[in-house]
């Protein structure tokens, strides 16, 4: 992790100003030092997440519990093709993750993003993405429509949280490639089969046409929540069919 910069420690002191530091999971009031190493949550909420740990599918990145093996593919995700090569995600949706989730979108708590970015550096335990870089970061977009309501993105957030802390020589650059053009309905209360009828067509290159990406560049999509991975899935697509991509990880804060 990296080191504390005098900047960080200043913005820390204005956000303070503005945000008194308290844990976003309990209102309990948190000491300057523990606000710093994680932002807004305190030590007894943090045990609350449940941590994925080692064992996890090397395809989709869900948990599991007993021992690691190499190269193991869960039963779930055999049985369908995913666009992306494989997911890691920190945490189970259970304890307070849910509800830092929750608080950043649906609370407008944009400052919750800088804890959510500690809580990211997880996805570096994996050496796949550790080695695989360099890294271009790629948020999973929202409709502009949904984008204004909210006031930000919440993945576009958390991969400027992702690149800032970036591990030595990890080398990330954030580039929003995509954008929503459908909306569709709420994949909350859709099975899986729904979500990737109710993705198709959903997302598309952002306006700026780019026509290549550096061929030994590798794309990190990073969303909030990876449920069944359907909506990565269909962003890999298209930077698979438009820009050619041939790497691709996807990587989130929680599994759902
Ligand atoms: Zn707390
Ligand atoms: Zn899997």
């Amino acid at each position: 992790m990296k080191p504390v910069s005098r900047w960080s420690r200043v913005k820390q002191g204005l956000l303070g100003w503005v945000y008194p530091p308290v844990c976003a999971g309990c209102d309990t009031p948190l000491d300057s030092k523990r606000q710093l190493a994680r932002p807004f949550l305190c030590a007894d909420c943090e045990a609350t997440l449940p941590r994925i740990g080692e064992h996890y599918c090397q395809v989709c990145g869900e948990g599991f519990a007993g021992p690691s093996l190499l190269s193991f593919r869960c039963a779930n995700c055999s049985d369908h093709e995913l666009a992306f090569d494989y997911a890691v995600s920190c945490y189970r949706g259970a304890g307070v993750g849910s509800l830092l989730i929750h608080r950043l979108k649906y609370g407008k708590q944009r400052h919750l993003a800088r804890l959510l970015g500690t809580l990211l550096d997880e996805v570096w335990r994996d050496r796949r993405l550790r080695e695989g870089g360099p890294w271009w970061v790629v948020p999973v977009p929202l409709h502009s429509r949904r984008r204004r309501a909210r006031g930000f993105n919440q993945s576009h957030e958390l991969a400027h949280e992702l690149v800032a802390r970036a591990p030595e020589g990890v080398s990330l650059e954030l580039h929003p490639l995509l954008r929503r053009i459908r909306q569709g309905v709420n994949q909350a209360r859709l099975d899986r089969r729904e979500r990737l009828v109710n993705l198709t067509g959903a997302y598309a290159l952002s306006r700026r046409r780019l026509r290549s990406i550096p061929d030994e560049m590798g794309i990190l999509l990073i969303d909030d929540v990876i449920t069944t991975g359907a909506t990565a899935s269909e962003c890999a697509s298209v930077l698979r069919r438009e820009l050619g991509v041939r790497r691709i990880a996807a990587v989130s804060v929680l599994r759902g």
